[in-house]
């Protein structure tokens, strides 16, 4: 890529957005184990994506106050960044079957075995022998009941002010006040069980297997309450974090950017990337983060 007015650095860790009264004026970075501060003569993006972006706003001293005060960070602008983490959640069903839709063992497809099994989806051993042992080699349908719209929120805090320590994730799920996340999930588990007993499914012998899970085992087997226990055991994120950075309305107090990205109580700083998006969506996240740097590059050349 040859333009004069692009400069891009591989290999470069941001560390820190560089603010002086309430103004982004620039970003430190690692490079080669060595730190450079980049200065902006307009403004700073972030894009580090939705766990990324609050970790470097928090680092930064933008974050909430009481968090800040816990990693000892001095408090620039007190915004419940990371508080608002929507995700979708996924129970990973599997239908032993034969014919054209099968796959054999399905836990390889997914992925499992090449990647130490269990520790992919940070499985206990005792809940992965319950699953995986009746369908060991044998062909399968996944059907995988995924909650689009969650309304439990989970949230994202630092363990350290390390910028390489991995952040502290607690997607929080089932924590709705009126329980309908565990409503949906238990009422899209039976609807697995009534299409697995169609003419269709039937004519391919689908039958759902799996042994009771240890921690579950005080339940009827495959009854409501087996189910709600093991939903919480089993249910995990699909990767599609959103709202980290939440857009809205200054009034609004879990938003982080307003509508043209730029952070509250903040100037010369935008954030571009999935962690605005300020609602879940009925879809995977990639157009969505595609369509929000989409917009940020208009909205900066509409500015400058
Ligand atoms: C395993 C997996 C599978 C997925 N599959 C799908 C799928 O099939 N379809 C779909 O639509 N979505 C999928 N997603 C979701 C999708 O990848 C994300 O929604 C999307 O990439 C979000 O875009 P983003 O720009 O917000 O963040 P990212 O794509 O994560 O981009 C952020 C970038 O910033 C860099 N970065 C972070 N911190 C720093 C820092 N401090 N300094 C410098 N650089 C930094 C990162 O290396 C990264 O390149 C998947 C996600 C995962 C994890």
């Amino acid at each position: 890529m040859h333009r004069e007015n692009l400069e891009l650095l591989d290999d470069s860790l941001g560390i820190k957005i560089l603010i002086q009264d309430y103004k982004a004026y620039g970003v430190e970075f690692i490079r080669d184990g060595k730190k450079f501060k980049a200065t902006a003569s307009r403004e700073v993006v972030i894009s580090g994506g939705s766990i990324n972006s609050p970790q470097m706003l928090i680092l930064s001293g933008i974050g909430p106050k009481e968090h800040l005060n816990e990693l000892d960070i001095s408090v620039i602008q007190d915004l419940p960044v990371g508080k608002n983490l929507y995700d979708h959640q996924i129970y990973m069903a599997y239908l032993l079957s034969h014919g054209l839709l099968t796959v054999a063992s399905a836990f390889t497809v997914d992925g499992y075995e090449s990647l130490k099994k269990k520790d992919f989806v940070q499985m206990t051993e005792e809940n992965w022998q319950a699953i995986s042992k009746p369908l060991a080699g044998k062909y399968m349908l996944g059907v995988f009941p995924i909650l689009l719209h969650p309304k439990s929120k989970g949230t994202i805090k630092l363990k350290t002010k390390d910028l390489l320590d991995f952040s502290l994730l607690d997607s929080n799920c089932y924590s709705d006040n009126n329980s309908e996340d565990m409503k949906e999930m238990l009422s899209a588990i039976k609807d697995v069980f009534r299409i697995s007993k169609t003419p269709a499914f039937q004519s391919i012998d689908s039958k759902y297997v799996s042994d009771p899970l240890p921690a579950c085992s005080k339940y009827k087997h495959l009854s409501d309450n087996y189910w709600r226990c093991a939903l919480k055991q089993l249910t995990y994120p699909s990767l599609h974090p959103v709202g980290t950075c939440k857009m809205g309305p200054k009034s609004d107090k879990t938003a982080i950017v307003d509508n043209k990205l730029k952070v509250h109580g903040i100037s010369e700083l935008r954030v571009a990337d999935a962690s605005i998006i300020p609602v879940t969506l009925a879809a995977h996240t990639t157009a969505a983060s595609y369509m929000v740097g989409e917009k940020a590059s208009d909205l900066i050349r509409k500015e400058h």
